[in-house]
């Protein structure tokens, strides 16, 4: 062996001691493709790792939770060597995560919390209360501006799916701004529906959240106008939007009700353009991605992730080291800047 080919392979073993060989595989687990947001997610994850030097199996499981448990014990098998998951329910994984942990297979939960489990390494995600928050602050910012004489508003109340820890996050963050509202009378929640028992959306399905709200204006609504809907995410936007379309909103002298969002994908944006969904969140997934390279990085590396919160996320086993990033609100004031300003969009998709 010459010295060059020595010094090569002495490199590469000292590469497989650190675990930082370059051809390390990451498992990226995704919820679904029927939003656009976790493509989003997936693409800027394999970008980000490919140019820090690791391979990616990408998958992604169409919201079936017996689907993504095979695919995320597929990865296991396989031996890659860190595992990112945005499960589809938080609480069906404990096994699978046992046997990773077994084989030496670091856990970053990805967006949503995985509970139940002693085996999350880490935990990449948005504020998610104050998503909430900064969700119902628009609710009120628009019913001010839309409804600023009509005392009290008629609102009703729309919570993510029961499976997903973030659900939570984001009810609890939005009653933090609104109970207060109710307790002084100056909303009313029509038809007394309220906790996440009663108003999650399974599976964060638009089409449910459709059904509920076209079941709340014929039940609630036949001699009153309902002003604000809080509504977690754009795609349960989207749904309400259209029940209430279905039944003149928007058209003659029925303004259309102040509707919230999250996650700032594209139709909900156009909608917020012709005047239609009142607001979203924007969650930079670019960004989201970055900090889970870098968990994946420095955990491939024997280093320590970077975490900003020891506290929140406790998932019934642990508290799971976290990063948090900021969430930031969208309305037809700041859309551009936002949204077209970071780069996240190009003027042609939106217009
Ligand atoms: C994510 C949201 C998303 C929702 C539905 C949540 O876990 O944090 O960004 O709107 O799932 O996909």
């Amino acid at each position: 062996m010459n010295f060059k080919s020595l010094l090569a392979s002495a490199g590469a073993a000292l590469l497989l001691a650190t675990g930082a060989y370059a051809e390390s595989t990451v498992g990226i687990a995704m919820p679904t493709k029927s939003s656009a947001r976790w493509i989003s997610d997936g693409n800027s994850m394999v970008e980000q790792f490919a140019a820090a030097g690791y391979k990616t199996d990408l998958q992604y499981a169409e919201d079936d939770i017996p689907n993504q448990l095979a695919q995320i014990e597929n990865m296991i098998t396989k031996g890659v060597d860190v595992l990112v998951i945005a499960a589809i329910d938080g609480t069906t994984l404990s096994n699978a995560l046992e046997n990773a942990a077994a084989s030496g297979i670091k856990v970053i939960a990805y967006d949503r919390l995985i509970r139940d489990s002693g085996d999350v390494d880490y935990y990449a995600t948005f504020d998610n209360f104050k998503v909430g928050v900064l969700q119902a602050t628009n609710l009120v910012n628009g019913l001010k501006e839309r409804y600023g004489d009509v005392s009290p508003w008629n609102v009703e109340l729309f919570g993510g799916s029961p499976d997903d820890n973030n659900a939570y996050f984001f009810y609890n963050g939005a009653m933090s701004v609104i109970q207060p509202l109710i307790d002084d009378g100056s909303i009313n929640i029509v038809s007394g529906q309220m906790g996440m028992d009663t108003v999650g959306t399974l599976r964060w399905d638009g089409a449910v959240a459709q059904a509920r709200m076209d079941n709340l204006l014929s039940a609630h609504y036949t001699d009153k106008e309902v002003h604000g809907v809080l509504a977690p995410y754009d795609g349960l936007s989207i749904g309400i939007l259209s029940s209430l379309k279905g039944v003149g909103y928007g058209s003659g002298d029925l303004k259309m009700p102040i509707v919230t969002g999250q996650d700032a994908e594209v139709p909900s944006v156009k909608s917020i353009l012709a005047g239609e969904q009142y607001s979203t969140i924007f969650k930079d997934t670019r960004s989201l991605a970055g900090v889970t390279v870098g968990m994946a990085d420095a955990l491939l590396k024997g280093g320590t992730p970077e975490i900003n919160d020891t506290s929140t996320y406790d998932n019934g086993v642990k508290v799971v080291p976290s990063y948090l990033l900021e969430p930031l609100p969208v309305t037809a004031e700041n859309w551009e800047e936002r949204l077209i300003g970071s780069g996240y969009y190009t003027m042609d998709q939106i217009k």
